[in-house]
């Protein structure tokens, strides 16, 4: 087996290179080659979760960014005259990108990139001086003649032409400041407070999914969020007790709008 891959397939992940140069978005001294991975995070919701499994889910930036760590060392200690930075999201790259141009993923109608264990995955690299080029990991999976997220999407963003992100929940729930009263009938008639993963749920390519390691205790899920949880709370207390979340940097003010959107959904 190559031994850069080895380290991310002994853990369960896949793994592509891409040239550093062919998705940079800022330098970084020296670097050549992009070594692009997928961590998946599939659970199955419970009933009256109102967050998105990304936003419920413990933060993966610490998670997925130790495991990388773990990786860059041993890369290290394989090849000790290169240097290996592990990145998740905070990326000196353009992640989808890498993933797609490297055979990582492929691009859904829906908009993610679908990986060979489908589309619930987060992105992460190691960037390394080292000049590579890993086999391409084959993806068979295929968008063809299906139409399942086009038909499935509350708001209507996506459309065979393309993805409109105003019309998107997860872009709408995140959006800070005043809604307009169809943007709150769509959050209110999908009980969503944070995030959608409807595109994701209908998918062929992600149809008997198993849990993933990161949902799996001792990691704590945190599926819903109520107005009680939240409403007594200063912003910083906010941000504070939610700090390894997704939705924590947003602050306190964006989330509890939702909350009292959907509470009026309860009262109808
Ligand atoms: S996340 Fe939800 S609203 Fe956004 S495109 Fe997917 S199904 Fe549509
Ligand atoms: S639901 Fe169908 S069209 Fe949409 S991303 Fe998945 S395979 Fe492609």
């Amino acid at each position: 087996m190559n031994p850069i891959t080895e380290p991310f397939t002994r853990r369960g992940l896949s793994v592509a290179s891409v040239p550093f140069d062919a998705v940079a978005l800022h330098e970084v001294e020296g670097a050549r080659t992009v070594l692009i991975t997928a961590l998946p995070y599939y659970f199955p919701t419970v009933p009256e979760q109102n967050l998105a499994r990304f936003a419920a889910l413990p933060d993966y930036h610490r998670y997925f960014g130790g495991i990388l760590q773990e990786i860059a060392e041993e890369l290290k200690e394989i090849y000790p005259k290169f240097y290996f930075k592990p990145f998740t999201d905070n990326s000196p790259i353009d992640e989808r990108k890498a993933a797609l141009e490297s055979g990582l993923a492929v691009k859904g109608k829906n908009n993610l990139c679908i990986t060979e264990q489908g589309s619930f995955i987060f992105l992460g690299e190691i960037i390394t001086d080292l000049e590579t080029a890993l086999p391409s990991p084959s993806v068979t999976r295929r968008c063809g003649t299906c139409d399942r997220c086009i038909q499935a999407c509350p708001g209507g963003a996506l459309t065979e032409n393309g993805f409109d992100y105003t019309k998107c929940l997860a872009y709408l729930t995140q959006k800070k400041g005043e809604l307009t009263e169809e943007e709150r009938r769509l959050i209110r008639a999908n009980k969503l407070a944070w995030g959608c993963d409807r595109c994701s749920e209908v998918c062929p390519h992600n149809q008997g999914l198993e849990t993933a390691p990161i949902a799996l205790p001792p990691n704590e899920l945190l599926p819903k969020l109520t107005i009680a949880d939240v409403e007594g709370m200063s912003d910083r207390q906010f941000r504070k007790t939610y700090e390894h979340r997704a939705f924590a940097w947003k602050g306190k003010a964006t989330m509890l709008r939702n909350l009292y959107i959907l509470e009026d959904a309860d009262r109808e």
